[in-house]
């Protein structure tokens, strides 16, 4: 907690409401830090209840005029919005970045994926045009689609542009006014977010920006006035989210952690298994929900983790691989790997202690393999969310996916052979929501709807596609007859 004189980069973080940014008064500040060097950059106020009331107030004026206007109208500003992200790429990704620590790269990937996002949302109009049949002689029944009302969206760190993004261009575009709660680890890209949505042409009071942690998620989740609750982040925190806003009446759909079982079969085609797996494990330095975890080796995978093992060993952090989010998640992540170590694993790959030229103040972590992990290792069953991966031998898909199964999680699973039975088999009995066949992160993209299983989600729907509009809208049936001669009986 800080409270000495600001040297940060970025002046102090301001709330959004009713399309102004406002400073938070009488709030503690937190500091926002740079993980590729540990500077500080920001400072973020931790807001509560008053701060939450007044966005609320903000939505509820706006959402009369928005939810009003006809669908094709609303998604004009997501094809604005869309281009806006295209065209201002740059200052975007270098944001993420900068509070995330991810590579630029992957960075620009994330917010070419928010672009892809609004391209759903744009498509809604011809999605939802709603279901029409005469249901009797003379009597019509159609279902029509309206927005919640006012919702609220809670974002987790790993993705400063994208996740906002999962719910901010399809729950506007259906109508709702949204309350959003970014993470207070990456509160910077939320404010650029707004202003591209205003110059796309948003209402003022139809998306509000309040920041902060634990007081303003519980006060949106006790507001009165909030009728839907999005989450995304750790499944500790999201069962809190879903218990506290569901007791209070609330729609809620909250998104958990993960641990994603690979299992690799003897047949799998060695290059392609090889990087895919890499890439799943280490891409944004292990801290996706979809990232690979588990490696369930099948039978004789030796050649696959030699390959494996040298394309982690040529990899440079700093380079091809950011830092975690801070000092504590480098330091929890390395004592995982020394746990596992002295229950017996073997570090084949090892990233602890990892500092990068000129950032030593950075909070890196090696790509890091380990082999010989046993299921009742901590190692094997917790959500690591670094940019390591444990290998655990099965002599057959059965036994890979009885480990499988034993997660209480089931975000992804994926298989990796040639055989087209055995993809079939593990597709089907995998305890996951999201599974692939020799693909690393099986994340399926619009229209297709993302959402896990188990303690991965809490709550129906999923949060982006065709799965969400179930989640921001109430559906009214309307059953009309205007055939005098239909004539009457009990159905009509
Ligand atoms: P987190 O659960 O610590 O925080 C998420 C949000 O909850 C933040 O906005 C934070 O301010 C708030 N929060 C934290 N503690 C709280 C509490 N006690 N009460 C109320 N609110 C609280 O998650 P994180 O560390 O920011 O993100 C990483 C986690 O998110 C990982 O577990 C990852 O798997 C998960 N995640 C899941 C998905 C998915 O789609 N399932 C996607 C991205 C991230």
């Amino acid at each position: 907690m800080s409270t000495t004189i600001q040297t940060s980069r970025y002046p102090d973080v301001r709330n959004y409401i009713g399309g102004a940014f406002v400073d938070a008064v009488d709030r503690q500040y937190l500091d926002v830090t740079n993980p590729t060097d540990g500077s500080v950059i920001s400072r973020v106020p931790l807001c509560g209840a008053r701060e939450v009331d007044a966005a609320v107030d903000a939505a509820r004026k706006a959402f009369p005029a928005w939810s009003g206007m006809p669908i094709k109208e609303r998604t004009q500003v997501f094809y604005r919005y869309k281009a806006l992200l295209e065209q201002n790429i740059d200052e975007l990704a270098a944001l993420v970045s900068e509070e995330n620590g991810k590579i630029r790269g992957e960075a620009e990937a994330e917010v070419l994926k928010s672009a892809e996002l609004c391209e759903f949302a744009c498509s809604l109009p011809q999605i939802v045009a709603g279901e029409v049949l005469e249901v009797s002689r003379g009597v019509e029944c159609r279902v029509e689609r309206y927005p919640v009302g006012i919702v609220a969206s809670i974002a987790p760190f790993n993705f400063p542009n994208m996740v906002p993004n999962w719910t901010i261009p399809n729950a506007l575009a259906l109508g709702n006014c949204m309350i959003l709660k970014p993470s207070e680890q990456v509160p910077l890209s939320a404010a650029k977010i707004a202003e591209l949505l205003k110059e796309a042409g948003l209402p003022d009071g139809v998306l509000n920006i309040v920041h902060g942690g634990i007081d303003t998620v519980e006060a949106i989740c006790d507001n009165p006035f909030i009728d839907a609750v999005s989450f995304v982040g750790s499944t500790h925190v999201a069962k809190i989210v879903y218990r506290r806003a569901t007791s209070n009446l609330k729609r809620a759909l909250a998104l958990g952690g993960a641990k994603n079982h690979l299992i690799v079969m003897p047949d799998a085609e060695p290059d392609m298994t090889s990087s895919n797996v890499v890439a799943s494990m280490s891409g944004c330095a292990g801290q996706r929900c979809m990232a690979a975890s588990v490696l369930m080796a099948v039978g004789s995978t030796d050649h696959i983790i030699e390959r494996m093992s040298g394309i982690l060993r040529s990899m440079v952090p700093g380079v091809h691989l950011g830092p975690v989010i801070s000092k504590a998640a480098k330091e929890r992540i390395e004592r995982y790997i020394t746990e596992a170590e002295e229950g017996g694993a073997k570090v084949l790959v090892d990233g602890r202690g990892y500092t990068v030229a000129g950032k030593e103040n950075g909070f890196y972590v090696g790509p890091t393999l380990i082999d010989y992990v046993t299921p009742d290792m901590r190692i094997a069953q917790e959500e690591i969310f670094g940019p390591v991966m444990t290998i655990i031998r099965a002599k057959d898909v059965d036994e890979a996916l009885a480990v499988q199964h034993r997660s209480p999680y089931g975000n992804a699973a994926s298989v990796f052979t040639e055989s087209g039975g055995v993809a079939r088999y593990v597709m089907e009995k995998a305890s996951a929501g999201m599974v692939g066949v020799n693909v690393g992160v099986p994340v399926p993209r619009e229209p297709f709807g993302f959402g896990g299983w188990n303690e991965s989600k809490f709550g129906t729907g999923d949060i982006t596609g065709r799965g969400s509009i179930e989640f921001w809208t109430k559906a009214k049936k309307m059953t009309t007859k205007w055939n005098k001669e239909a004539g009457v009986n009990w159905m009509s």
